[in-house]
């Protein structure tokens, strides 16, 4: 055994990364933070120059619970010498790169706990402590974190068709595309289908033929920032929404799904106006189409051209496409990380195999209560749509910071009460 400590967190996202910043204040925690990768970088494949994120920089890894934190990304700013001139940019949002240079900087003032290059295979447990697997290396913890970040979702009937020119957004293969003459079909129309999209019609990986965006929503949806709404991405609210039973709970997060999936409303402004200059003004020959209300049913691969049969739910009828091409924007899931195999026996899943949680975002399972396994991005179903955004990353890091730590540092003033009232 190499070295033993109170927290091993697995996986160094934005999440896990909020996380190691807030326990930084605590003096008796001790943690490390492992991360398969060489260095931070954040949904690298699918990050456009357009790409902005869809959230206040305020809501960054630590200022929502502690402005005074050195990351936060008022400091970053500060310490870059940018300050000045970013003001003056009038941003609200930053883009999705600028964002992730934040964390890298984090992650170069938090290098002692954190630590890159480092899969962990497995997560096992000896009765007093977890035991977690690197390599030849091993590892011993008191509580662990599971930070590892959602996996793509691929249409049931399009899994074995995966290939250079037939694949989910976030591959490797999306870099090295080759698009020129070429025709392209992009499955999904959240922010991700649409930033392809548009980049694809640009040329960015060269001059296609012919690009269509098939969307199952019935028209690129903006999304829906307005202030009662934003009050879903608060702590009142998650403390509102967790007592509440699983049956409410599901169709509700559904009904919320434009709160955190649809598109930048600014991002669909300016795309409607550069497909009014490209069509009417520049005339391009390029054939872009928006195809909505369409669900992919059965795709086979011919010749190396995919014939695609899509339910329309406008008309009931079925739509026939095929392509050279085909980008799956079909957005992400969970799933239990197989690292957690050796002791998944001891966990409690619930009917659909999703972690239980405790309110405190560790999962219910059989062993001590004094180890705890935390998850993060694992629980939408249990503590609602917020889980899966930044909005409420630090909160939920100063949560379980608090569980950690004896100094209960964080969340001493509460929020004052939401304008939306639930419970008399
Ligand atoms: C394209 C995109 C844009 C988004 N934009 C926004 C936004 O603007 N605003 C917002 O609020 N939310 C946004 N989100 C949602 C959410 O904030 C992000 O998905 C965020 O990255 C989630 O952070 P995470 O730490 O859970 O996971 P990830 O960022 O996916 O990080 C998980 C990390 O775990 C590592 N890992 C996995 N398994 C292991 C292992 N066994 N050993 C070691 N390391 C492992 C992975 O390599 C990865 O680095 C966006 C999501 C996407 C996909």
């Amino acid at each position: 055994m190499d070295k033993h400590y109170n927290l091993i967190g697995v996986g160094i996202g934005p999440f896990n990364l909020s996380l190691a910043a807030i326990l930084d204040k605590t003096k008796d925690v001790n943690y490390k933070f492992f991360e398969q990768k060489k260095s931070f970088n954040w949904h690298a494949e699918i990050m456009f120059s357009d790409s902005d994120m869809q959230t206040s920089y305020l809501k960054d890894l630590v200022t929502p619970v502690d402005p005074t934190s050195e990351y936060s990304f008022l400091n970053y700013l500060v310490q870059t010498g940018l300050f000045h001139i970013f003001m003056n940019t009038g941003r609200t949002v930053v883009t999705r790169r600028e964002f992730e240079m934040y964390c890298q900087w984090c992650t170069e003032k938090l290098a002692h706990r954190l630590s890159f290059d480092r899969p962990v295979n497995s997560v096992d447990f000896d009765g007093k402590k977890f035991i977690v697997t690197s390599g030849s290396d091993q590892f011993t913890a008191d509580n662990i974190c599971i930070g590892t970040g959602l996996i793509p979702r691929i249409p049931e009937c399009a899994v074995d068709l995966i290939s250079p020119n037939f694949f989910h957004a976030k591959s490797p293969y999306l870099s090295e595309l080759k698009a020129e003459g070429k025709n392209i079909v992009i499955i999904g129309g959240g922010q991700t289908g649409v930033e392809i999209f548009r980049n694809a019609f640009n040329g960015k990986w060269g001059n296609p033929k012919s690009v269509k965006l098939v969307t199952g929503r019935t028209a690129l949806q903006p999304l829906d920032e307005s202030p009662f709404t934003n009050e879903f991405f608060t702590p009142n609210y998650v403390d509102d929404f967790f007592p509440m039973n699983q049956d409410k709970k599901t169709p509700l997060v559904k009904s919320q799904k434009l709160a955190s999936d649809g598109n930048t409303p600014s991002y669909l402004d300016e795309l409607y106006k550069e497909l009014y200059q490209i069509k009417f003004v520049e005339q391009r020959s390029q054939q872009i189409e928006i195809l909505p209300s369409r669900r992919l049913n059965k795709v086979q691969e011919y010749a190396g051209r995919y014939m695609m049969v899509f339910e329309n739910h406008f008309n009931d009828g079925f739509d026939e496409l095929d392509a050279d091409i085909v980008i799956l924007c079909t957005g992400f899931s969970n799933a239990i990380p197989s690292i957690l195999d050796p002791i998944k026996n001891k966990i409690q899943f619930d009917s659909e195999e999703r972690f239980t949680f405790n309110k405190n975002f560790s999962v219910k399972w059989d062993g001590p209560a004094e180890n705890r396994i935390f998850a993060l991005n694992f629980s939408r179903h249990s503590h609602g749509i917020s889980e899966p955004q930044t909005s409420l990353m630090a909160w939920r890091s100063a949560v379980i910071a608090n569980e950690l730590s004896s100094e209960k540092l964080y969340l001493k003033t509460k929020p004052v009460p939401n304008f939306m009232n639930f419970n008399l």
